[in-house]
């Protein structure tokens, strides 16, 4: 009790402290107001306006005091709770009110909502892909006729009391986009494929057939006539054709973030939904190059029951056959109970096609490939052509297929064998399913007549194949037949060493366009929606909320068509990875329209002053990337000293938070106010055309913003001389060329003997000559850590098979990347941020440290622009060393969703090593943890104890043989973002922690992960002297107050109108609840928010918008669940992902 009056007291102190300084702040409010007439207006209608805004400026200041009051108030509350449960750390809970408060206050989680890290990795599956990598010899022994498997043996009598079941399943795949682009496939090949099937399928009901890629059915639908439609519709119904996954693509499962896996996955289903009224309930993944837990977790999210997979490592399929584990449950390493399993069934063979799917021997199975009959284009590699089935050879030739179904059925533990008939864009021509159907129609008559065969033979779908399967399972065993399996399935390898993981880097350029893509989408969902409300409130018919939906409908297609297992995995040929650059950009364009113009009717302080136009808007995007395959540049911002200019900063994230906003400007004289007139503190840093000279026209100034979540917030720049900015100073290492402009002060250190250092209130650092990292100090405890960055290359074997788009064939370690020259180094010192720019031949690297009391200045930022165009065959790294001793154990996560821990393989070749990292990887022991986060997917791995290296961009001038026919040498100047992070853990029990198979960040990785991949944005109101002046909230946050810090609103997507074209009035809230481990020194240092256990009240998440409704629906919007019903609370357990529909006004 004595404690928590303590509390209290500390909380009525602070509270004192934050009137005190909202008085000071008014205070200063009235003095820096600007003086003297206002240019726009008569003068007492300016007068009335200034103090029109004060009255807004107080009820502000009254608002966030009441709110400051009611948090401090809670914190008390929380304190003295948590006292009584027993003693804990720091004080604090979420300040929403004030930056100061926030960042100086260590907040920390609800200590019930550390517990689950803690007790995650308890779980023990039956089977620990981790675990299975200790287990298996990796010797590649010949298998026979089954190379990478076994000879399969079996008793004539087995199926005596239980015969074979086959199912016998035809399909076609098709890449959107790989070889051609997906307009010329689809006109060359795929629309044939869907007219033959309605066509052939009609002809008997007994033939099936499956179709998963949703972007080329839609395509087809709108060219078809309604007969063929209704044609359609009847196969689906009488189960002739079954849609499986239903996804806009069949993604790859390495390099997509889970926010892309989902939008193109609820874009197919809504298509379905609308189109075609069927539901989707087997996933089919046959193509995508390993295959990640994330995909199963959707899957079983959207309400799916089966899924299969195929490139799995050829050792793991034959040791899965060895143990007749094909067939598993999946589990998410995570799950602490049993709520992720989903069925899956992993073919056991090569490949996909029909040589490799009837059973164990792809010489006989080809025979059975009717498509390669003589006489045709296409033969058997192995020999032995394919024969008519006739009655004079069906007996023999029906023996020798039923051979291969019952050697494959002895992998697995039921009498149901599944056998894909199809291979790559197959079916489009009506002979082959003539020849298909005709000759496996013959031999499935044989087959069934007679009863000593013991078998049942027939076309099937998927979903045929899994009911009958779990028909089978449930006779069987009263407890379930199949094993629980927990892990993933990378780094594919198909044969020998050829290991794939070349496409986790392969085009870097279009990885991270990828990303800044999906951040965009995000932004224009969320804000088109609002404003799509505030349209319909304020009846604004000026706000163009149709085109707009279209718009917003292609720019979703587009980011899901580029999730296809060929496109951002960066394996397609040259002209379409710029089809698919093209479609990024065209729609990166116009989704910048709708967020310009969403914003500025969310912003308007009068909604009925609102405007717009189809091709231009009044809030413009500071960036802009002129074409598919160059760098994003800043706008420069025409600055006057009569007029302000208005810049409308969005902060994307749920949580409030202070960053540093930079934007362009044409004068060093730069002033930055807010909406009110208080002055910012700002950095005003030369731009640099290259290397040698600074812009004599674009400056860039840089302040720090403090944002609401969700929020869109006003602030003014004017040229000024009496400016409160304050000059970048510039000191340059082994540069004599420097020419200057006379503004800035540029100091050439010939000689120095310091070592070149920057510090902020965490962090200090300490550079080499050629301004590569070598030390870092915590100020935390003022203990110093080398870690070094320093820059390698790869090189290609000289073996036969070299490193291409899909694989990587190193010839060795990494050498150490050598300039031939000593690189030039620009240290930039300033108040707002510092930094050290190196200019190595291929890479500009540049390390940033921010000088801000928040998030941001816990962490060091790295850019490295590259440029690799001038080399052959080599591949460049980023190698991070420490002291840290992780041993050979790293983490990399998975879509951005998950943390899987890794272990680097001696057994194993070097390209086995390297995974696939979407937005972090970390190493770490007792003490510490240094975590690379990323902005773009690419391959890293740990070579050694204390190392994280990252893949930066690969130049290969060959094929690797994986059907491409080109190398990848189309490299453009790349960037890539990164954070390094270094964290001090706490009680660390390391034993546990080698043996468990899950790991989490900390909320503040997950935290800084946000920074890089949902950065502020900031755009800038058009001034011409013909626009018409607007009047600007100062600020608008759409939300009411920050979200717990492990909630991430993942999207606020329209939902389609299910009648007319257009949107309906809802939209899929989609929520994610992240895992996270607390065991770190200061856990909650700089983050203003606090956990609640995953509970969150909805009436009370957006400010102004109200809700109607709230109904949980599946994952893709498919199903609603039978009890659903309108909510007002909703709970979330950790790492769920989530949707509801909400319906706001
Ligand atoms: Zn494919």
């Amino acid at each position: 009790m004595k404690l928590s009056r303590q509390f209290t007291v500390f909380g009525s102190a602070i509270f004192c402290v934050v009137i005190f300084s909202l008085y000071l702040m008014l205070d200063r409010g009235h003095l820096d107001y600007p003086r003297g007439p206002r240019q726009e207006g008569s003068f007492p209608q300016g007068q009335l306006s200034i103090l029109q805004e004060k009255i807004d400026h107080l009820e502000r200041l009254l608002a966030e005091n009441n709110e400051i009051i009611s948090n401090i108030r809670d914190s008390v509350i929380n304190l003295s709770e948590s006292v009584e449960d027993g003693p804990k750390g720091a004080p604090g809970n979420a300040s929403h009110g004030s930056a100061h408060l926030s960042s100086h206050l260590a907040l920390q989680a609800d200590p019930k909502d550390c517990l689950f890290a803690s007790r995650s990795g308890s779980q023990h599956p039956d089977v620990q892909m981790l675990d299975v990598y200790d287990l298996i010899p990796f010797d590649n022994p010949d298998g026979g006729v089954w190379k990478q498997g076994f000879d399969i043996k079996y008793e004539a009598d087995e199926w005596d009391s239980e015969p074979l079941q086959v199912f016998v399943v035809p399909h076609s795949h098709n890449d959107p986009g790989w070889l051609k682009t997906f307009n010329d496939y689809f006109r060359d090949k795929t629309q044939y494929i869907f007219n033959n099937m309605v066509l052939k399928l009609k002809e008997d009901s007994r033939r099936k057939f499956m179709w998963s890629e949703i972007s080329y059915l839609a395509k087809w639908w709108d060219m078809i006539d309604i007969p063929k439609k209704e044609a359609v519709k009847s196969l689906l119904q009488g189960g002739q054709l079954e849609i499986v996954t239903g996804g806009w693509v069949m993604p790859d499962e390495a390099t997509p973030h889970y926010f892309a896996l989902i939008d193109q996955l609820i874009e197919g289903h809504q298509w379905l939904e609308k189109n075609l009224g069927v539901k989707p309930r087997s996933g089919w993944s046959i193509d995508p190059f390993g295959h990640s837990p994330t995909m199963a977790y959707l899957l079983k999210r959207a309400g799916f029951s089966h899924m299969l997979i195929q490139r799995v490592h050829y050792a793991v399929k034959k040791h899965f056959s060895l143990q007749k584990t094909l067939e598993f449950f999946w589990r998410q390493n995570w799950d602490l109970g049993s709520v992720t399993d989903i069925m899956c069934h992993m073919m056991p063979f090569y490949s996909y096609d029909i040589p490799h799917t009837c059973g164990p021997d792809p010489k006989i199975c080809c025979q059975f490939d009717f498509k390669r009959l003589p006489g045709g284009r296409y033969g058997c590699p192995w020999g032995v052509p394919p024969e008519a089935i006739s009655p004079g050879n069906v007996q023999s030739r029906a023996q020798m297929l039923l051979d291969q179904y019952r050697k494959k059925s002895k992998l697995f533990r039921t009498k149901v064998v599944l056998a894909p008939l199809g291979d790559d864009f197959r079916f489009n021509e009506y002979t082959e399913w003539d020849l298909q159907y005709r000759n496996y129609e013959q031999l499935f008559n044989y087959m069934n007549s007679q009863p000593h065969l013991k078998v049942k033979i027939q076309f099937g779908t998927l979903s045929d194949y899994f009911d009958a399967l779990e028909k089978a399972a449930a006779k069987k065993s009263g407890q379930s037949l199949f094993p629980i399996l927990s892990g993933d399935f990378f780094t594919y390898a198909d044969r020998d060493d050829h290991y794939w993981s070349g496409y986790f880097t392969s085009r870097p350029f279009y990885k991270r366009m990828d990303r800044i893509m999906e951040s965009r989408l995000r932004t224009a969902e969320i804000l088109y929606h609002l404003a799509l409300k505030q349209a319909q409130k304020y009846q604004i018919n000026k706000f163009l909320s149709s085109p707009h939906y279209t718009t917003l409908t292609e720019a979703r297609r587009n980011l899901g068509l580029f999730q296809h297992h060929d496109a951002i995995t960066g394996t397609s040929k040259d002209w379409v990875v710029v089809d698919y650059g093209t479609r990024l950009l065209q729609s990166l364009n116009s989704l910048d329209k709708i967020i310009g113009d969403s914003a500025f009717l969310l912003i308007l302080k009068d909604k009925k002053m609102y405007q717009s136009h189809p091709s231009d808007t009044f809030l413009k995007m500071d960036m802009r990337q002129s074409s598919q395959d160059s760098l994003p540049r800043k706008n420069t911002i025409q600055l006057s000293a009569r007029e302000p200019r208005y810049l409308v900063v969005y902060n994307p994230f749920e949580q409030e938070r202070d960053s540093v906003v930079s934007v362009c400007v044409n004068s060093a004289s730069v002033k930055v106010l807010t909406d009110s007139g208080n002055p910012v503190e700002a950095q005003v840093s030369a731009v640099w055309n290259d290397e040698k000279s600074i812009s004599q026209t674009a400056y860039e100034v840089s302040f720090l913003a403090h944002i609401p979540p969700l929020g869109l917030k006003v602030y003014k720049l004017l040229e000024s001389q009496s400016s409160s900015s304050h000059l970048a100073d510039y000191f340059l290492y082994n540069n004599d060329g420097v020419v200057e402009n006379g503004i800035f002060h540029v100091k050439k250190m010939v000689y120095a003997k310091e070592a070149i250092a920057v510090e902020n209130s965490f962090l200090a650092l300490w550079f080499d000559r050629s301004g590569l990292l070598e030390k870092v100090k915590m100020k935390e405890d003022n203990k110093y850590h080398e870690i070094k960055v320093q820059f390698l290359w790869y090189g290609t074997t000289n073996k036969r098979d070299r490193s291409g788009a899909y694989l990587f064939l190193p010839d060795g370690q990494g050498q150490p990347y050598v300039s031939l020259r000593q690189p030039s180094v620009r240290v930039t010192r300033g108040r707002i941020y510092s930094e050290i720019t190196s200019f190595f031949d291929h890479v500009t690297h540049k390390v940033r440290l921010y000088n801000t009391q928040g998030i941001e200045g816990q962490s060091m930022e790295v850019s490295n622009i590259v440029d690799i165009r001038s080399v052959h065959n080599y591949e460049i790294v980023m190698r991070i060393s420490s002291k840290i001793n992780s041993q050979n154990r790293f983490y990399t996560d998975l879509n951005g969703y998950q943390i899987q821990p890794r272990r680097m393989m001696s057994k194993l070749p070097l390209q086995a090593n390297v995974y696939p990292m979407s937005t972090m990887a970390y190493i770490q022991d007792t003490e510490h943890r240094l975590s690379l986060l990323a902005a773009q997917s690419l391959g890293v791995s740990s070579m050694a104890s204390g190392q994280i290296e990252v893949f930066m961009d690969r130049r290969l001038m060959q094929d690797d043989n994986r059907g491409l026919g080109q190398g990848v040498h189309d490299n453009k100047v790349t960037a890539n973002l990164f954070r390094i992070l270094l964290e001090k853990r706490n009680g660390v029990n390391l034993e546990e922690e080698k043996k468990s198979s899950v790991n989490y960040p900390s909320l503040l990785s997950h935290m800084t992960s946000s920074f890089l991949n949902h950065p502020f944005l900031p755009m800038i109101l058009k001034a011409e002297p013909s626009s018409p002046t607007f009047k600007m909230l100062s600020e608008f946050p759409l939300l009411q107050s920050s979200l717990p810090c492990d909630i991430h609103l993942v999207n606020l997507r329209t939902i389609q109108s299910k009648v007319a074209k257009g949107y309906s009035d809802e939209a899929a809230l989609i929520l994610h609840r992240k895992g996270f481990d607390c065991q770190f020194s200061s856990p909650g240092l700089g983050l203003s928010c606090s956990t609640t256990q995953g509970k969150m009240s909805v009436p009370k998440v957006f400010n102004q918008f109200a809700v109607e409704s709230l109904i949980p629906s599946s994952l893709s919007l498919m199903h609603t669940p039978p009890e659903a019903r309108n909510m007002t609370e909703i709970k979330l357990s950790p790492m769920e992902i989530s949707t509801f529909r909400i319906r706001l006004r």
